[in-house]
């Protein structure tokens, strides 16, 4: 009998009728013969209410009890769904995460796992339960319950995958696979049989929001087969798994894009040792993650450094460099919000040259201006004008034929 976890998101479970609708899933999934154990989101948009809520109360959250509250969106959940399968006849039981053996750091909000001990979960799926677990929680050392951070519900059930050393996680929501890009952007966007772990971290990582990329890396550490699948429909999904077949190595698998991208550059600053700590040691300090960096080669020991940040935080970063940037002599610190990214990614790149090449003429042809340049192995990221990043999107789909069939 194979084991095989199931996730299911908060769209899937947003309301009694989609509940019981995926009941019906994981009842037909149980009577294949496997064993099944299943990880639900909180119901539809409970987590943000939650929030909203706390924030009714007051100002400033304690994270401990803040918590405890979020958690509970999960737990209900879980709890409707195993009644929904008490209903249809079937054995199941309902765990929080504390009960399923998550152990987690004491980082409130954006916990990790230490480990799991699913002594539990094995127990009662050795009683014949369908066993259902509520994401996107664990418990600490000392007993206090922590939510793993927004989307934390893909981690649990990968984690728990590994744990159990299930055979697949199989990951639903309301898209239906991995698209070669984002279809809601470009109607010609193709779904993918699979992808490597890789490919899909670098496209989540730049933009592609398909699974949270905490959920793909432990996938890829403990080798979970991840298929990412609608729970509104039967057509084959996605698996994100280790390799893809050989034949296809050779290709841009697909483009991501991301809009939320703000550039900042300091100008005429003097070159010389410690200049780049004293902009980005306190940008980390305050939280601020910084993107893609560019520094020019110096002129007459000048020179310009340029990087990017999320737009919401192009604020807050401005407000952390400029008092840094006059305080060692730069000319002026200018920014810039409307830009956007957008990267081609493939394994095949890799090995192979002209992908730079065709990547920066497709977009000549276009007439779209690269602003920066960044790479990894498998990725080719530019940054261009925001309004523009459609258009690139559609042209570079072309320019590498991803409608094609792998
Ligand atoms: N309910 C949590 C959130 O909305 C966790 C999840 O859905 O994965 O972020
Ligand atoms: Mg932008």
């Amino acid at each position: 009998m194979a084991l095989i976890v199931q996730k299911y998101g908060g769209s899937s479970v947003a309301d009694a009728e989609k509940i019981k609708n995926v009941a019906r899933r994981i009842v037909r999934t149980r009577e294949e013969g496997n064993r099944v154990v299943v990880v639900v989101s909180a119901m539809g948009d409970t987590t943000d209410d939650l929030i909203r809520l706390a924030y009714q109360i007051t100002e400033k959250l304690d994270t401990r009890e803040l918590d405890v509250l979020l958690s509970t969106g999960e737990v209900v959940a879980s709890t409707l769904l195993a009644m929904a399968l008490h209903g249809m006849g079937h054995p199941a039981i309902s765990l929080s995460g504390a009960q399923a053996g998550i152990r987690t750091d004491s980082a409130y909000s954006r916990a990790r796992i230490t480990n799991i001990e699913p002594r539990r979960v094995v127990a009662e799926l050795d009683k014949g339960n369908i066993v259902i677990v509520a994401g996107f929680q664990g418990i600490t050392e000392d007993m206090d319950i922590t939510t793993l951070g927004r989307g934390g519900s893909d981690t649990t059930a990968v984690a728990l995958a590994a744990a159990l050393k299930a055979s697949v996680c199989q990951r639903y929501t309301d898209v239906d696979g991995i698209y070669t890009t984002d279809p809601r952007l470009f109607a010609g966007a193709r779904k993918l049989k699979d992808i490597s772990y890789e490919e899909m971290l670098e496209m989540v990582t730049y933009g592609f929001k398909a699974i949270h990329p905490r959920a793909v890396e432990l996938g890829e550490l403990f080798g979970v087969p991840i298929l990412v699948a609608s729970s509104f429909n039967d057509n084959p999904g996605t698996l994100i798994k280790k390799e893809v077949s050989m034949e296809i190595r050779n290709k841009v698998r697909g483009i991501a894009h991301d809009l939320d991208v703000a550039k900042i550059t300091v100008v005429g600053v003097p070159d010389h040792p410690g200049i780049a700590a004293s902009i980005f040691v306190p940008l980390a300090e305050a939280g601020i993650s910084v993107d893609t960096i560019v520094q020019n080669a110096s002129i007459k020991n000048i020179t310009d450094l340029t990087f990017t940040v999320a737009e919401s935080q192009l604020a807050g970063a401005m407000s952390v460099v400029r008092p840094i940037a006059e305080s060692i002599g730069a000319r002026e610190c200018v920014s810039d919000a409307r830009l956007g990214k957008i990267s081609i990614i493939g394994t095949g790149m890799q090995n192979a040259p002209g992908y730079a090449a065709k990547m920066f003429d497709t977009l000549s042809k276009a007439n779209i201006n690269i602003q920066l340049i960044t790479t990894s192995e498998i990725r080719i990221t530019c940054i261009i004008e925001e309004a523009l990043v459609k258009d690139a999107v559609i042209a570079l789909h072309r320019a590498f034929e991803l409608e094609t069939e792998d």
